[in-house]
């Protein structure tokens, strides 16, 4: 009766991933028939990965963060030696053209030394991590202003420079910084360059250089604030965007999650078995599923009402999450059946832990109004290579619908019959256990 209507959901969802999934085709394998194997496109980075414990994070988090947009230490480091770089690059250009001295060349290589070193030390040692802004972008934007400003004293010609890379020093820390921190760092900026201009005239009375560097300041009066505000827009869709990816990522882990039951959820399960078949696939690594089963849990409902059919069910969860390998994927198929894939796993120690599984709830110290307490039956089969997830799921189906023919409370293991030639998977079981006659049609019984 359970078979058929696990049959009658494939075929019917068999359907409906035909109509409404078509497009996606190319990505299915001959596993095309398993319903919903298309939303495996959806978990792509984090099926395999998951831990069945019911941990939130997926493992390969880092990876993927790393791949889809957040900087390494080196490439941090390189963006801020290529600017430095090009600052250097433009006080030589004039250096080289005769405008500026060779000691100002020589005095902004110790600069920048010393910066690097500093900031260098400041990591490596965490100091920064003690900080609220653990990337000292505020730093970093106030020492390079102080070291333009200080090159502008020493050489009027590198005013030139200035401008534009007043611009970049900005841009640089722009997503750390708090536009009214940046006003004011502008304020600051600008009243040095005041001071300078100041200096400048004080040292030579020269008032062609004074209007030059006048001039010079008005524009940056003029400019600064303004591409501070812009940035402010920048800064505030920046923060939308930021929310908007975590919203997303909240709602993509609740889509993978069972929230009743607090495991893997179907959609989810059909996606990681389609994946680990294509892995067993890719590298000749063995898999095994189990599909598991409450008994009578009809009539649990009924001594405990549905809510206290609930606690069971997420009960039974956790007992199952506590037996598995972090890298085995549990999850809910569907009302009190649920799936158990073990990936790189072969048959013995599949059914190892299923059996486990079973004695764990069999003596749960369950309600007392449960008047035969809480039982599971268990089907467990491994993969053969090259079949599709629809064939591997219904012979671990027909193990299942076999424990419960033999009395429930108990795993069935359906061994493949394999080629004549290749007896390996069945030999691993035959050797651990039961008669020839547990064997017939490929089935072992424990
Ligand atoms: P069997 O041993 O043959 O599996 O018998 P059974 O009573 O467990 O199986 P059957 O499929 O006849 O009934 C399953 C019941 O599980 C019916 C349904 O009301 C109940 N059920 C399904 N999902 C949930 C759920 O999320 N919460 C609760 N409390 N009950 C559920
Ligand atoms: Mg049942
Ligand atoms: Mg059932």
């Amino acid at each position: 009766m359970l078979r058929v209507t696990i049959s009658q959901i494939f075929l019917s969802a068999q359907l409906f991933n035909t109509m409404f999934f078509r497009r996606n085709k190319q990505a299915s394998s001959n596993s095309d028939f398993f319903p919903l194997t298309d939303t495996l496109m959806d978990f792509d980075e984090t099926v395999p990965t998951r831990a069945a414990s019911g941990e939130s994070k997926p493992r390969r988090q880092s990876e993927y963060s790393a791949k889809s947009g957040k900087k390494t230490v080196s490439e941090k480091w390189l963006i801020a030696s290529v600017l430095i770089g090009l600052y250097f690059l433009a006080n030589f250009l004039l250096y080289e053209m005769g405008l500026t001295r060779k000691s100002t060349i020589l005095t902004l290589v110790g600069l920048i030394a010393f910066g690097i070193l500093a900031f260098f030390v400041i990591f490596k040692t965490k100091l920064n991590v003690q900080l609220p802004e653990k990337r000292l972008k505020l730093p970093i934007v106030i020492v390079a202003f102080s070291y333009m400003l200080f090159i502008f004293y020493l050489e009027p010609a590198t005013q030139i420079i200035f401008t534009p890379f007043a611009f970049i020093s900005i841009a640089y820390g722009m997503y750390r910084i708090r536009t009214n921190t940046i006003y004011i760092l502008v304020g600051c900026a600008l009243m040095g360059f005041g001071l300078v201009i100041a200096l400048h005239y004080r040292q030579w009375h020269n008032l062609a250089l004074l209007k030059l560097e006048v001039i010079h300041f008005l524009v940056l009066l003029l400019s600064l604030p303004a591409f501070v505000f812009q940035i402010g827009k920048v800064q505030f869709l920046n923060r939308i965007l930021h929310r908007a990816s975590r919203k997303i990522k909240y709602i993509q882990e609740d889509a993978k999650r069972d929230v009743l039951i607090d495991c893997f959820n179907r959609r989810y399960m059909v996606a990681a078995l389609e994946e680990q078949k294509q892995s067993a696939d890719k590298d000749g690594t063995s898999l095994c599923l189990a599909v598991i089963d409450l008994d009578h849990f009809k009539k649990i409902n009924d001594e405990l009402g549905h809510l206290g059919g609930d606690e069971v069910l997420r009960i039974f969860s956790r007992i199952a999450q506590e037996n598995v390998r972090s890298e085995d994927i549990f999850g809910r198929y569907g009302g009190e059946e649920f799936l158990l894939i073990f990936p790189t796993t072969s048959l013995l120690p599949a059914l190892n832990t299923s059996e486990r599984i079973r004695s764990q709830v069999e003596h749960f110290p369950w309600d007392d109004a449960l008047q035969h307490g809480v039982s599971v039956s268990i089907g467990v089969t491994q993969y053969i290579p090259g079949e599709s997830v629809l064939e591997l799921f219904s012979r671990a189906d027909t193990a299942m619908y076999l424990a419960k023919q033999g009395g429930r409370n108990q795993v069935v293991v359906e061994e493949p019959v394999l080629e004549k030639n290749n007896a390996e998977p069945r030999s691993e079981i035959s050797e651990a256990m039961t008669t020839e006659k547990d064997m017939r049609f490929g089935m072992n019984r424990v």
